[in-house]
């Protein structure tokens, strides 16, 4: 029963969807493998921020900490930033339209995902939006 509906019409189907979900599977591990790090920074930068505000420090140090500081936040923003995107695509794995461009649809390539796992675009609208100017 099996071999016969292998030999079928959808044979060609079956192996398609077959590798599309283990390239699927592949990509959900990365993403969450990701997601482990950023958080393991995320906890980490909270870490080293409460122990400075426990030390004592003087005026000159205040100062190159602030700037330490600015940094930190941004470099935790940006982690934050990330962290946003990677649930987005582990969601998007959820709903089973992962590698689904979010502007025409079409399937944005498994070459492409490799690349950029957090790709919402096919290559395509991709370099619409580049062309075109910004309009915000
Ligand atoms: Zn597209």
């Amino acid at each position: 029963m099996f071999l016969l509906a292998l030999f079928g019409g959808g044979a060609n189907k079956v192996k398609k969807e077959g590798m599309k979900k283990m390239f699927v599977d592949q990509m959900r591990l990365r993403l969450l493998e990701d997601k482990m790090r950023i958080l393991s920074k995320i906890e980490e930068f909270k870490k080293l921020h409460l122990q400075h505000h426990e030390s004592g420090q003087d005026e000159a140090e205040m100062t190159s900490h602030d700037v330490n500081t600015n940094l930190a936040i941004e470099l935790q923003e940006r982690n934050r930033l990330a962290l946003m995107r990677i649930e987005r695509a582990l969601e998007k794995i959820e709903k089973n339209i992962y590698g689904v461009c979010e502007s025409c649809g079409a399937d944005i390539g498994s070459k492409r995902l490799m690349a950029q796992p957090l790709a919402r675009l096919c290559i395509n609208c991709m370099k619409d939006l580049e062309e075109r100017p910004q309009l915000h």
